[in-house]
């Protein structure tokens, strides 16, 4: 059996929006309908006013890494093999509270040790791409 990646439920109640989104090419976030506070990950409450009222805004796929790791073995098979890769997390320009976890590469398609973690620094801009692994489409970064 062929490793395998560990990869998101893209069915969840919650986040099916989000990941069909992806699928489409936009990068989606909850707004509040009642007081507008957007939100990530997805969850059915607003976490400020409690309302369970929501809306999904496109948002620009711009954004600044915030930190990164670097993850070497002892990693699970499907990720030995690409390590050392890197870990970013990604503030969103429109609201440096949202934060996602993903991963730089250097082109829309290109794997996600492409990248020497000696040149990634926190601070840098970045853009979302989207990038198809196994029946999922992932947002990744790319530096702009
Ligand atoms: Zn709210």
């Amino acid at each position: 059996m062929e490793p395998q990646f560990l990869l998101p439920d893209v069915e969840d109640p919650d986040a099916a929006e989000f990941w069909a989104g992806c699928a489409r090419g936009e990068l989606l976030v909850q707004t509040c309908a009642n007081c507008g506070l957007r939100r990530m990950p997805p969850r059915p409450m607003c976490p400020r006013c409690r309302s369970l009222k929501f809306r999904w805004d496109e948002m620009s796929g711009r954004g600044t890494i915030w930190s990164f790791i670097v993850p070497h073995p002892p990693l699970l098979p499907a990720y030995q093999e690409l390590a050392p890769y890197n870990v970013i997390i990604v503030e969103l320009d429109e609201d440096p509270a949202l934060r996602m976890v993903g991963n730089l590469v250097a082109s829309r398609d290109g794997p996600i040790n492409e990248i020497d973690p000696a040149t990634i620094r926190i601070g840098e801009p970045v853009r979302a791409v989207f990038q198809r692994v196994e029946d999922v489409v992932l947002p990744r970064w790319m530096k702009t």
